[in-house]
């Protein structure tokens, strides 16, 4: 094949089709197409193979991507797939929900003139089309590992990535979740507009087909005692999220939600829930969120598509400070979504018992905290009335480790996060025979990072199995 070194000039950066935006508020569609070969080549190609790729270094799992790109120019899907799963359990997962913006191509060496190489778009297109065409993930057969079992609990995305690292080391994976889909927020927050749940279905297949058991409807420390499961496995990994809904000193009555409980009774999740579980909460309403994060994003495209009659969005930074991605504050402003930048929540206002509107202030930005974010200071006087029917508050997670941790000497930190790696390996606890990852580690963060975590915690506890074996031997 003849490399033309022009091609990200000649070919210029192409996203995958789109819904136009009236169509996509008709129903909850993943709203972006995939490429065919032919086109994912051609992106691919754009790629300059830089000697220090950024991109790679910015990816939280590291991935290989001018080397995958270049195997998909080249038209070796097999391979590309083989690379791309080596650093990521699950890429097709991350080809759609990471923020590219601010990750691999906010680092492309052409983003800022050229528009940079598609890559969240390609890595997708890899996995997807491989597990089309029968490509499945290699097992590592390892007789040293092939004795021991390791329960998990939380089938989330870190949870998931331990499964996977172990399972391809011949190591027997017991997944335990409450729900009765595996996914974590992949299933159970996530909106279908972002990530399709047959996406996950597909990974579950897999992941069952390379020996991991999945026991859902099960809440350990209820249905099960965790007693149980350290004596019965040779590690646990813990990976239970963080859950705990920040309220800002709202008061929450009729006609206010959750974000969370909002999503989850959603038409997303037609197919997983039963009907009777699923409400239309908001339709012809006037629906205010609060927050300006990624569930933020995803309340408002929610709202807008259960037929909300008006949707605003309310934050009290600016629009440059917003933590939600840009490429999904771009696609709610295509949906009709209004925003209103600068204003602090103060009370939801009650006419009688039903909701009359939200009592705001405006901010203006002050000195940075200890993040180095700008913090908001009210502006006195400056109070308002925003009409509202719903209200919906998404201003985030805090930890919510659940009481027996204690009772087993899993440590936290005064924050409520568990505390990890104190003896050394990753992800290990304060108990040895326990590790943890993900959100109840580093808090509410993103899908790629609590992959991260559960690919070293598969890692670490096959560092200590092997350990183990040689000083009993
Ligand atoms: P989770 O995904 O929360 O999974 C934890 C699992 O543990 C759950 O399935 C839960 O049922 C189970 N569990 C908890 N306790 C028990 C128990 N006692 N017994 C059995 N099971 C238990 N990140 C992105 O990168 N891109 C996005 O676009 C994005 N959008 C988001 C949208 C929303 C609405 C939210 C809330 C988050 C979003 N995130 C996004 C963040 C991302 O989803 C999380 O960072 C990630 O899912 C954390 O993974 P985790 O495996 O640590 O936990
Ligand atoms: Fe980019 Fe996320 Fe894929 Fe890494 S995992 S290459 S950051 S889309």
């Amino acid at each position: 094949m003849t490399i033309n070194n022009n091609q990200f000039i000649e070919v210029p950066r192409t996203d995958p089709a789109k819904l136009s935006s009236g169509t996509r508020v008709q129903n909850f569609a993943e709203i972006y197409g995939t490429y065919d070969g032919f086109i994912a080549g051609q992106q691919a190609g754009r790629c300059l193979d830089c000697a220090n790729p950024y991109c790679k270094w910015q990816c939280p799992v590291t991935n290989h991507i001018p080397e995958w790109l270049r195997l998909v120019r080249e038209g070796k899907l097999f391979e590309a797939a083989d690379l791309s799963n080596a650093t990521n359990s699950f890429p097709e997962f991350c080809g759609r929900v990471c923020p590219q913006d601010r990750l691999c191509e906010g680092a492309c060496t052409l983003n800022e003139d050229y528009g940079a190489v598609t890559i969240g778009s390609i890595e997708k297109f890899i996995t997807d089309e491989a597990f089309r065409q029968g490509w499945r993930p290699k097992i590592n057969h390892r007789p040293d590992l092939s004795g021991h079992r390791v329960a998990i609990i939380g089938a989330g995305p870190a949870g998931l990535a331990c499964a996977d690292v172990l399972a391809k080391n011949s190591v027997a994976v017991d997944v335990f979740d409450k729900y009765p889909e595996i996914g974590g927020l992949l299933t159970f927050g996530i909106p279908a507009f972002k990530l399709e749940k047959d996406i996950v279905k597909i990974r579950r297949k897999v992941m069952e087909d390379m020996g991991v058991k999945f026991h859902l409807n099960t809440l350990v420390g209820r249905d099960i005692e965790f007693s149980e499961i350290l004596n019965k496995y040779s590690a646990v990994f813990l990976a239970l999220g963080t859950y705990k809904a920040i309220n800002g000193g709202l008061e929450s009555g009729k006609g206010v939600y959750q974000a969370l409980d909002f999503l989850n009774s959603s038409m997303s999740l037609r197919g997983i829930l039963s009907d009777d579980q699923i409400v239309n909460n908001v339709n012809g309403a006037n629906v205010i969120v609060l927050g300006g994060g990624d569930t933020a994003m995803d309340c408002v495209r929610t709202a807008i598509r259960q037929g909300a009659r008006s949707v605003t969005c309310v934050y009290r930074r600016d629009e440059a400070n917003m933590p939600g991605s840009r490429k999904e504050v771009a696609n709610a402003r295509e949906e009709g979504i209004k925003f209103l930048f600068n204003r602090q929540p103060l009370e939801i206002i009650y006419d009688e018992d039903m909701i009359a509107g939200v009592r705001v202030v405006q901010t203006r930005l002050g000195a940075p905290d200890a993040n180095g974010r700008q913090r908001p200071e009210t502006v006195p006087g400056s109070d308002e009335i925003l009409q509202a029917d719903r209200v919906i508050i998404a201003f985030g997670f805090d930890p919510n480790p659940p009481e027996w941790f204690k009772d087993y000497n899993i440590e936290l930190l005064a924050s409520g996060l568990v505390k990890t790696g104190v003896y050394g390996i990753p992800q290990q606890t304060t108990n040895p025979k326990v590790f943890a990852g993900g959100d109840m580690v580093r808090g509410s963060d993103l899908v790629v990072t609590a992959i991260y975590d559960g690919r070293r915690a598969g890692e670490g506890i096959m560092q200590k199995l092997l350990a183990e074996a040689k000083i009993a031997v």
